[in-house]
């Protein structure tokens, strides 16, 4: 079973400002996380950094450390009230990025304490050297965390150990570096939607040398698609477009595993796959499978790369062409807050055909949509975009934080200019029920059909 552990840029913060307070000797702390389990991954989403006071500290040097059991039973109090997983996190200041010979045989008495205390959980333990991590947890055997990201303004991901490809990826690893290749080997992304900026965003991922691709649509391929629909031919018209992209990437042969599910995010069962995900790409048309993806990564704090391109044209002459890829990371402004998505929005969507005519004859609503112009070129560009937009995320650090979340290009005019948006402090993405909840009844707090 696939393991991971998620910070947000506060709770991150927060463990590294408590370890950071002596940095040559030991000190540690405790994360009470919301865990998600799935038949595949486990994930344990941090809600909560415990310190522990200067007087639980019975002995402190640079290779070893003892608290007082105080510390220990306040934190699995608080633990136990939450009804959390509790990692227990110390700092190693001698350089050595691994858990010692001490910490293996000390450790499982700890999380036997843990499983006494807040039974039914899954606990484990956190090594941080020099701003790096390494972490495992226990099911009931331990297990080293595969994935430990934090998920700022810069995302940081510390992946378990795994090795590049270095003769297939050679001239990547030139620029990302062998460790961040190993990485990207590591990762499970979605891509939601599988047409023209969906197949575009999947294929730069698979070459990019992204281990595993889930992927959703369940829309099937139609003759108008195939101009923009990579990997897509004719001869695949009537099959789903998540098989065709499948079949295409796994073509490719760098060894990509693809998951392809046939179905919409906006049906329960299939919004509760996106779970798996470290990373998800939103490559969608509509505003309901927006707002849903926009509440999953409230609740499960996965970082979503929302894409939309839009063609301006009348009588068959282009005008004006858009290009947008919003980046939600926890804390950053959402889609209703920058008014991508809107409830009038939603509510015109979700209307049936016969009801929406009525509206538009009375003059409630606007014309009914034509099919919107779409052309490879520009949802290719995009997604190419969001693709670079990601790698920006993980390897170049701090070269988003000045820039902000979103980034609007005029693909006519060859522009790109880059906003932080405003969070509005009545939206939904302010409220504290949802963030890092992750499973909650009904799935995400909505109604579904
Ligand atoms: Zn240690
Ligand atoms: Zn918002």
């Amino acid at each position: 079973m696939r393991s991971s552990l998620v910070f947000s840029d506060a709770t991150a913060r927060s463990l590294h400002e408590a370890l950071q307070a002596a940095p040559f000797v030991e000190r540690a702390a405790f994360l009470l996380c919301t865990e998600v389990r799935t038949d595949r991954s486990c994930k344990l989403i941090v809600n909560q950094v415990v310190s522990v006071r200067p007087e639980d500290y019975l002995r402190q040097h640079t290779a070893g450390m003892s608290l007082a059991s105080p510390a220990y039973t306040s934190a699995a109090k608080i633990a136990r009230d939450a009804g959390s997983s509790i990692i227990f996190v110390h700092s190693h200041p001698s350089g050595a990025l691994y858990f010692s010979d001490q910490d293996d045989r000390e450790e499982p008495k700890l999380i036997e304490f843990f499983k006494a205390r807040v039974p039914g959980r899954t606990h484990g333990a956190l090594v941080v050297c020099d701003g790096c991590m390494v972490g495992r947890i226990y099911m009931p055997e331990p297990a080293a965390l595969d994935v430990i990201a934090e998920w700022g303004a810069q995302w940081k991901v510390h992946a378990g150990a795994s090795v590049a490809k270095q003769d297939i990826f050679d001239r990547s690893i030139r620029a990302i570096g062998r460790d961040g290749q190993a990485l990207l080997g590591q990762l499970v992304i979605g891509v939601v939607g599988a047409g023209g900026t969906g197949s575009a965003a999947a294929q730069v991922l698979a070459r990019l040398g992204v281990g595993t691709l889930r992927l959703f649509d369940d829309d099937k391929l139609e003759d108008t698609n195939v101009p923009r629909v990579l990997g897509a031919t004719m001869g695949q018209v009537g099959q789903a477009k998540v098989r065709v992209l499948e079949e295409h990437l796994r073509s490719i042969g760098l060894g990509t595993i693809v998951d392809a599910v046939e179905g919409s995010i906006c049906r329960q069962d299939v919004a509760a796959m996106l779970r798996d995900c470290d990373v998800i790409f939103s490559c969608v048309d509509k505003e309901m499978p927006r707002s849903i993806l926009m509440a999953h990564h409230l609740h499960y704090l996965t970082p979503v790369i929302d894409l939309g391109v839009k063609i301006e044209a009348s009588q068959q002459s282009i005008k004006e062409v858009w290009g947008r890829i919003t980046t939600m990371t926890p804390g950053s402004p959402c889609l209703f807050c920058r008014g991508r998505i809107s409830a009038e929005g939603l509510r015109l969507e979700a209307m049936r055909l016969d009801e929406r005519s009525a509206q538009v004859r009375q003059g409630y609503a606007p014309e009914l949509d034509e099919p919107a112009p779409a052309v490879v070129a520009y949802t290719s560009a995009v997604a190419s975009m969001a693709a670079a937009e990601f790698l920006a995320r993980l390897f170049l650090p701090g070269a988003r934080k000045s820039l902000g979340d979103e980034s609007l290009m005029r693909l006519d005019l060859g522009t790109v200019r880059s906003n932080s948006g405003t969070r509005r402090a009545n939206c939904i993405c302010a409220n504290d029920v949802s963030f890092a909840a992750g499973d909650v009844l009904p799935h995400l707090g909505l109604s579904w059909g």
